[in-house]
């Protein structure tokens, strides 16, 4: 039998509560409980705190705390990504803070790697910081009632939800009504996985990348809550693995050449779409052509709100960041530029993206970024296009 995950080595292992989250500071704290306390109190972790700090963010924890409990830290760390990458865009800047690092930990380490242990500092910082009596006590409660003995809604195996790791339980966006430990079909045919392929669209209502897994977090924060057992059966039934993830070795790959072509096969692409060197190219209600079925997705929400955009606009020219003056957005609706940054823009912050962003802010463009996680509540980062549309109506052509 083959299991979705192994997870043996976290079942045998006791859950251990992140002491340093407790309200008081106990002395026979040691090691890294201890390290987080200093670091909060320097004089280096004072000054991250003040460059990223939000006043919101109190809110911010104590929602994420109640949504995940003890599993909230990922949540949040992905939150605030968002905002630090962004600040290290300015050389000048953030010079200041890299040496402040560097000196901290007498380390030298390049700038990447830096940033890394910045964003992850300012994050235990905050919790340090801001960490209250409320919040201990809603994260022992959800210890408590996530230790109990549950059964598998899909396999019926019993297993403790607290003990699944925090990249299983991130992963599959907080989805912890499964064990992840199901078993999963070893070989399927190829007839099988055409029809498996056509269920798992129709209940998703959208087709996924060919990374799709259930512990993606691109893949699960996209999927309905309701609908998280139903996906799951059919793509342990499909025969996918955890640690088909990163994988291009995956069940699509071998049994049809790539998770395109399986989708060919199945019958479940709109027409008018073409393999290219990038993936897809498609084309979206609206006419335009798109480079990814996300792109497209992105598109058809802008269609079926009626909101006029022109696709890829030239961003104005700049001596360092546009020299050419043929960079292009993907959309531009009013004076808003909107990019969708696919999977390597989410993780790394590649070299583009970051041009881009540096771009826009050293023109002080209005620039709307849109991430893989984001395409399920897209109406959060596009509804304010709505009034400009409204706003414009009547000199649509003018103002384009
Ligand atoms: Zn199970």
């Amino acid at each position: 039998m083959t299991k979705f995950l192994e997870l043996t080595y976290y079942n045998n292992r006791g859950f251990t509560f992140p002491n340093y989250l407790k309200p008081t500071i106990e002395k026979t704290l040691v090691g890294i409980q201890t390290h987080y306390i200093d670091l909060s109190n320097s004089q280096y972790g004072e000054q991250v705190f003040n460059i990223f700090h939000k006043k919101t963010d109190l809110e911010l924890i104590e929602n994420l705390v109640d949504l995940h409990g003890v599993f909230f830290e990922k949540f949040l760390s992905s939150k605030f990504r968002h905002r630090i990458h962004p600040y290290f865009n300015n050389e000048e800047n953030s010079l200041k803070l890299l040496d402040s690092c560097k000196n901290y930990y007498s380390i030298s380490e390049n700038k990447n790697r830096l940033i890394d242990r910045i964003k992850h500092d300012f994050m235990k910082t905050s919790l340090i910081r801001l960490k209250n009596d409320t919040i201990y006590k809603k994260l022992q409660n959800f210890v408590q009632e996530k230790s109990n003995t549950r059964k598998c809604a899909i396999c019926n195996k019993e297993y403790i939800p607290i003990k699944l790791p925090d990249w299983v339980y991130y992963g599959s966006n907080g989805n912890d009504n499964i064990c992840y430990e199901c078993p999963t079909v070893k070989s399927q045919t190829k007839k099988e996985l055409k029809r498996l392929i056509n269920e798992l669209i129709n209940v998703l209502n959208f087709i996924p990348n060919a990374d799709f897994n259930p512990i993606n977090h691109n893949f699960s924060s996209r999927v309905n809550k309701s609908k998280w057992i139903k996906v799951c059966k059919i793509i342990f039934e499909m025969g996918l693995k955890g640690n088909d993830t990163l994988s291009s070795e995956s069940i699509f790959k071998k049994k049809f050449g790539s998770w395109f072509k399986a989708l060919v096969d199945s019958n479940v692409l709109p027409n008018g779409l073409m393999e290219s060197g990038r993936g897809f190219r498609c084309v979206a209600k609206s006419g335009n052509e798109c480079n990814s079925l996300d792109e497209m997705f992105v598109d058809n929400w802008l269609f079926e709100n009626q909101i006029i955009s022109i696709k890829e606009p030239l961003y104005p020219k700049h001596p360092i960041y546009n020299k050419s003056g043929r960079r292009r957005a993907d959309w531009k609706v009013g004076d808003y530029f909107i990019e969708y940054f696919g999977l390597k823009g989410e993780e790394a912050y590649d070299k583009k993206t970051k041009e881009k962003l540096l771009l826009a802010n050293t023109l002080n463009l209005k620039l709307i970024s849109i991430f893989p996680s984001d395409l399920n509540k897209i109406s959060e980062k596009l509804d304010i296009l709505k009034e400009i549309t409204i706003a414009n109506n009547g000199n649509r052509c003018t103002s384009l």
